[in-house]
């Protein structure tokens, strides 16, 4: 998400902030972008692919859950929540992210494997 009262012309990395813990962008904290300017960053992808994927669990998902941050959808799969009131977020879009941080040697971010 974007930091309240920020530039939308002049968006920096401080204005990004993750949309599950609330903590800004910045050299060590990759992001990865949902829609609509949503965020996950690593830290809390990293904690939801070891929730979803590797272990398997997460909470309920699907309609009266509420819908994905980062894809807006309700979607019938298991979620992770933030730290952060509401926001929950589908395992597709914790695969999908993932796999997009890992794809940028730079960053350094692996997958958790357990
Ligand atoms: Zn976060
Ligand atoms: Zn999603």
């Amino acid at each position: 998400m974007r930091r309240e009262g920020c530039d939308p012309n002049d968006v920096r990395m401080s204005d990004v902030l993750c949309d599950f813990c609330g903590r800004e962008w910045g050299e060590s904290l990759p992001m990865v972008e949902g829609h609509l300017g949503s965020c996950i960053c690593g830290d809390c992808l990293r904690d939801a692919y070891r929730a979803l994927v590797v272990a398997g669990g997460g909470g309920a998902g699907g309609s009266g859950h509420g819908a994905c941050r980062l894809c807006r959808e309700e979607r019938d799969e298991r979620s992770w929540s933030g730290a952060l009131p509401g926001a929950r977020v589908c395992r597709r879009c914790v695969r999908q992210s993932a796999a997009v941080l890992q794809k940028d040697p730079d960053l350094g971010w692996r997958k958790p494997e357990s």
